[in-house]
């Protein structure tokens, strides 16, 4: 069978990224976590000062920095999920914080990030055989892709989802600020001004509101057996 490029977009906290490492362990493909990237660049920006406590983005220094950044990912064996470290250290952790995720859409909305996250993007895919998981991936970084699906569920289901990630991992979480955070990035992400999110015209769409896990990944994997089917009969 040949390797072919899936992209599962959609709105914040959906459950993307569990559906993407899932069907990506099964398939023995390799799973990008792209929202990954943009956080790690927020951490650091929060980190080095160029997002001001006030809020202002020092966007000249971000641009001379942007380039030096290194951001990887290298797989942990005891989740068995790729970690994303930013110049050589490990940041799975810092990136998932929420002072990260109340700014991260600030940052991915600014031209020149995109440009350079985008073609990182397409580069670490260029070879087929990856999940990548993101707001633009079917629309602009693999608009080629075999499969694409675009992931939706309502903002109260998502955002209790993502509450109770963070209690599971002993973190500090407040409902409603998860709430607000959810529908915030989901405004700030659909109305940017470059590759906003919106669903590719052939993307499928997935509404999990109401699905479990297992019922996710079996109609993952089923999308999946289409398309690389498809793919093999165009191409022999
Ligand atoms: O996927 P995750 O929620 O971790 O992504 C964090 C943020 O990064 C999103 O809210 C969005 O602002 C941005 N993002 C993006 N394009 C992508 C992936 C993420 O703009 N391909």
């Amino acid at each position: 069978m040949k390797r072919i490029t899936i992209a599962i977009d959609g709105f914040s906290s959906c459950g993307k990224s569990t559906m993407a490492k899932s069907l990506a362990r099964k398939i023995g493909y390799t799973y990008i976590d792209s929202g990954a990237m943009y956080r790690a660049v927020t951490l650091y920006c929060l980190d080095k000062g160029i997002i001001a406590p006030d809020g202002n983005i020092d966007e000249t220094r971000l641009r001379d920095c942007l380039g030096k950044l290194y951001i990887s990912f290298i797989p942990n064996r005891l989740t068995g999920s790729p970690d994303t470290y930013l110049d050589g250290v490990n940041v799975e952790e810092d990136i998932r914080q929420m002072r990260v995720s109340s700014q991260v859409s600030r940052i991915s909305a600014i031209p020149f990030v995109r440009e350079a996250l985008v073609r990182q993007q397409q580069s670490m895919g260029k070879n087929k055989g990856v999940v990548m998981d993101g707001r633009d991936i079917g629309t602009t970084v693999f608009p080629d892709a075999e499969l694409k699906i675009f992931v939706t569920a309502d903002a109260q289901t998502r955002a209790m989802r993502r509450y109770n990630e963070l209690k599971a991992k002993g973190d500090k979480a407040n409902f409603d600020d998860i709430l607000h955070n959810v529908i915030e990035r989901d405004r700030i992400d659909q109305t940017r001004k470059v590759s906003p999110l919106r669903k590719a015209d052939d993307a499928i769409t997935l509404d999990n509101s109401n699905m479990s896990v297992k019922q996710q990944d079996e109609w993952l994997i089923e999308q999946y057996r289409k398309a690389a089917a498809e793919d093999n009969d165009r191409k022999d």
